[in-house]
């Protein structure tokens, strides 16, 4: 299929999730083929035969052997690599004391670790790719929330992360940037009390709502495209409103 993102090639993590399965519906009718990756439990769970360009992959991203699977079946199922979307993320409400090494492992292993070794271990392929684009999924939360200190430092440093890409692999083709949803209406909202904070902090909004899914996929699409191709290091906050510097 045509559009802007004709045959490009990219992979999604988490892409069976709330904004993942929304990314993945959209790059796939911009013209991508996608190789979706998601759990492996979750992907058993997942039955559908999928529309035509899309590809899913049972990989767990806290597993160090996680980059080379997921290159090998971007080489085997889409012949190559254009685009990285680091989307997977876990969230965890917790008070500060409750923050165990254990907690904190597992929030930091899924939110930065993962895309810094798919960065790391994909870099070469990427630069071999067409136009090739990483963006990361970061959050409103890097500007810091009370209750989930894990989760935040995750998101800053993915964000640091990004800028670092964008200046190490801009030489070589690779443009990186971040988008910075704020309160999405996904599963990741019934995490602790956070959807009754969602609704609350969303009723304040310049906007007055919730995000959806689809607010954060058309931009993730525009970042990965031709359009955007001058565009790198940069955070685009997808938040109705909510951050304004
Ligand atoms: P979600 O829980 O619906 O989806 C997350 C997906 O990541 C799930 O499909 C899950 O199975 C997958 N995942 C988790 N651990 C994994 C692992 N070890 N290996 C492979 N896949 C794994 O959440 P969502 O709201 O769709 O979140 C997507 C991204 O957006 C996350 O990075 C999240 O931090 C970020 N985000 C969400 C919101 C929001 O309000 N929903 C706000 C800001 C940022």
């Amino acid at each position: 299929m045509s559009g802007p993102l004709d045959r490009r090639r990219v992979v999604v993590t988490g892409a069976l999730g709330g904004i993942g399965t929304a990314v993945t519906a959209r790059l796939l009718a911009d013209g991508a083929q996608v190789l979706a990756v998601d759990r492996p439990d979750v992907v058993r769970q997942h039955r559908e035969p999928g529309p035509p360009g899309l590809h899913v992959a049972g990989v767990d991203l806290r597993d160090p052997r996680a980059p080379t699977e997921i290159a090998g079946q971007a080489l085997e199922r889409l012949g190559g690599l254009d685009a990285l979307v680091n989307n997977a993320g876990i969230e965890l409400r917790a008070s500060l004391p409750d923050h165990d090494d254990e907690r904190w492992d597992a929030v930091l292993d899924v939110n930065l670790r993962a895309p810094f070794r798919l960065a790391r271990d994909l870099a070469d392929l990427l630069a071999a790719g067409r136009s090739p684009a990483v963006v990361n999924v970061c959050s409103i939360a890097v500007t810091g929330f009370a209750g989930q200190v894990a989760y935040d430092a995750s998101k800053g440093g993915l964000l640091t992360l990004t800028r670092s890409l964008a200046v190490e692999l801009g030489p070589r083709g690779v443009r990186a940037n971040a988008v910075c949803p704020g309160f999405i209406d996904t599963p990741m909202l019934d995490e602790g009390e956070l959807r009754s904070i969602a609704e609350r902090v969303a009723r304040t909004l310049p906007l007055r709502r919730l995000g959806r899914p689809d607010d954060v996929a058309g931009a993730i699409s525009w970042l990965l495209g031709e359009d955007s191709g001058y565009v790198t290091g940069q955070s685009l906050f997808i938040d109705g409103g909510m951050n304004r510097q």
